[in-house]
């Protein structure tokens, strides 16, 4: 483990790296996806779909070499084991915690990819962005995306079909994906009242990054929380819950 992080209350500061579908939105991965490695032999045509499965494998490949402490590891995995049991159905979802700057993101709709860093945070901001990270799993957030995109480019990707939609794709994804915010959000703050906590753990996990703006990936943090104070405590309900109050 790293001197730096959990005990470090600056590494709070650290800026959230948007990453979960950064590097999906039209440009980065539309420009290296198949670009990438020209003195290779030509790849296979592939989807859409597969490219961004691909891209997620490579991530995950790259986070698998990390060495982070045990016992951070096992606190984090016993806050997701919490969660887990406030559901009526155990999702298909597998945690792995990883070094680094405080971070969280869910690759491939279902591999919870968290830094050790979450350890430091009390347990209702932890808990907070734990489920709202398996809200974007169970509700199937990836899939979503990867239909977008399949519709936009249905057959083989070619830079000249993804550079003639990459703007509407830009915006269309961008869109989507601050809609799953919110309703990420929601989840988590369901999952965060039927474990006893209230709006100040959310509002504090919300802050572990302050003071961000609107990105292409996430709305602005004043947005999320206005949001949720719109819930309120009492609006939710949901089925997926064991105990829905
Ligand atoms: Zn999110």
């Amino acid at each position: 483990m790293r001197p730096s992080a959990p005990t470090d209350r600056p590494a709070r500061r650290t800026r959230l790296r948007a990453v979960w579908w950064q590097a999906l939105l039209a440009g980065a991965l539309l420009s290296t996806g198949w670009n990438a490695g020209a003195a290779d032999p030509a790849p296979a045509p592939e989807t859409i779909r597969q490219v961004l499965d691909r891209s997620a494998r490579t991530r995950l490949d790259g986070y698998a070499q990390h060495q982070v402490d045990p016992a951070h590891s096992a606190l984090i995995r016993a806050d997701l084991e919490r969660i887990f049991n406030q559901l009526a159905h155990r999702p298909d979802i597998e945690l792995l915690v990883v070094d680094g700057p405080f971070h969280a993101e869910t690759l491939a709709g279902r591999m919870l990819v968290v830094s050790a860093s979450l350890a430091a945070l009390p347990e209702g901001e932890r808990l907070f962005i734990l489920a709202h990270e398996v809200g974007h799993a169970v509700m199937g957030h990836w899939g979503e995306l990867g239909d977008l995109y399949t519709r936009l480019i249905p057959g083989e990707v070619r830079p000249e079909v993804t550079d003639a939609v990459a703007p509407q794709l830009g915006r269309e994804a961008s869109n989507l994906v601050h809609g799953h915010e919110y309703a990420a959000d929601a989840y988590a703050w369901q999952i965060l009242r039927s474990l006893g906590y209230g709006m100040d753990s959310v509002m504090a996990a919300l802050q572990v990054v302050p003071g961000m703006g609107d990105t292409p990936t996430h709305p602005a943090t004043r947005k999320r929380y206005a949001r949720l104070r719109m819930l309120g405590e009492n609006d939710l309900r949901s089925a997926a819950l064991k105990n829905p109050d």
